[in-house]
């Protein structure tokens, strides 16, 4: 899971720089998904880019990676963005489904990439979710582990 992480980090370098973003990244080296690396970086690309376009500038977004003892590792991005308002939060992963779209204008998106990470996360029965109280929001997906 690091490399892939590693690697999808790599893509966003420049909106990284530019917003001031700090990020904090920790996954055991010995964490290995039993999932084709393709699909672990559509997870990560779409929550990702998430963190990192909804995230306030010059603030921390965090990446980890936890192994769990049902054979599942659970992936978290935490941001600290404006977060999304409890109602809306059942309906995120709906496809073309934006919060406050007047708000966002400014922030380009179609409403698909949350979709798309539910979609591939239960293909592999992993489960899907997020949390967002007040401030900032965080996504976790589970996806099988080898061992
Ligand atoms: P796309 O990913 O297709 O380019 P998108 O980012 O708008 O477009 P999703 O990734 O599916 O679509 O996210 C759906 C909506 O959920 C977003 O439009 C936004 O309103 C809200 N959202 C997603 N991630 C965050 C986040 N980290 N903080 C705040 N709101 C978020
Ligand atoms: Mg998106």
């Amino acid at each position: 899971l690091k490399d892939t992480a590693v690697r999808v980090l790599s893509l966003f370098n420049e909106k990284i720089t530019e917003k001031a973003i700090e990020v904090k990244m920790d996954i055991p080296e010995d964490l290995i998904l039993a999932v084709d690396k393709d699909y672990v970086e559509q997870v990560l690309v779409n929550y990702v880019d998430n963190a990192i376009k909804y995230t306030y500038p010059k603030t921390k977004i965090t990446i980890s990676g936890v192994k769990q003892d049902n054979g599942f590792a659970r992936i978290v991005v935490i941001d600290n963005g404006p977060g999304i308002p409890i109602k809306d939060q059942a309906r995120v992963f709906e496809r073309f489904f934006r919060v406050e779209k007047s708000r966002q204008r400014d922030v380009g998106g179609t409403g698909l990439g949350l979709a798309i990470v539910k979609h591939i996360v239960e293909g592999f029965k992993g489960e899907v979710g997020v949390r967002s109280i007040e401030k900032g929001t965080v996504f976790w997906a589970t996806l099988p582990m080898c061992y």
